[in-house]
């Protein structure tokens, strides 16, 4: 992702009341940030955010917190929102400290078009490595759930054998996410980009 300086984004972010600042601090209770125990969906890389926050207005009864890297980014997924939606939450940070900040908590993680980070020597570095897949095991309530959707077929593959195995098994699976029958989709910023160019979109679900 092309990153654009933006001015004060520091700012926007430190003053905004639905990122959590404090975010290791809930670990195990996050619950309580949200004032319910409704189940907690998780997405790792939510860029400017139309995904999250999509599901957070379809589905009320879920929490939903989108984790993002840069302030760059966050900034553009808070400027999205006008009104503070209750079962919405942000969290700026890499989701390398992930295990630091939740606890048997999670449902449901979605890697939506993560970086690809081709170089074989940077494999570590893609969110569905067996490095990254070994820091969410200690994140969920009960059964282990990961959706990830992208349109490139070479991190698609790699994902498919990393959790294959890592003991995952596919509850679900398309080369072809618009071709077939998903009308509960949501769409992402960058699927609808690559939607648009005539991209296919591969969608896996799996779970352990
Ligand atoms: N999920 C969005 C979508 O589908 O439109 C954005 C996709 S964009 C290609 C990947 C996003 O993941 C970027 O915003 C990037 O900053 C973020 N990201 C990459 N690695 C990350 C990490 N280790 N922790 C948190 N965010 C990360």
């Amino acid at each position: 992702m092309r990153l654009r300086h933006v001015k004060d984004a520091d700012v926007v972010i430190n003053n905004c009341s639905f990122v959590i600042k404090d975010y290791k601090s809930n670990i195990g209770n996050w619950y309580k940030v949200f004032g319910n125990h409704h189940p907690i969906h998780i997405e790792i890389g939510m860029g400017k955010g139309d995904f999250i926050i999509g599901m957070a207005l379809k589905y009320p009864n879920i929490n939903f917190i989108g984790i993002e890297k840069f302030d760059s980014v966050m900034v553009r997924a808070i400027q999205k929102i006008d009104i503070p939606i209750p079962n919405l939450r942000y969290i700026r940070m890499d989701a390398k400290e992930i295990e630091e900040v939740f606890a048997k908590e999670i449902d449901t993680i979605y890697l939506n078009f993560s970086d690809p980070w081709p170089k074989r020597r940077h494999a570590f570095r893609r969110l569905t490595s067996v490095d990254f897949l070994k820091r969410y095991d200690g994140l969920f309530k009960d059964k282990c759930h990961i959706v990830q959707k992208t349109d490139n077929k070479d991190l698609f593959a790699f994902s498919i054998k990393s959790f294959n195995n890592y003991g995952y098994i596919i509850d679900d699976l398309t080369l072809d996410l618009q071709q077939n029958n998903y009308p509960d989709n949501v769409e992402t910023e960058y699927e609808k980009r690559f939607k648009n160019k005539g991209n296919p979109i591969y969608m896996i679900k799996v779970c352990k």
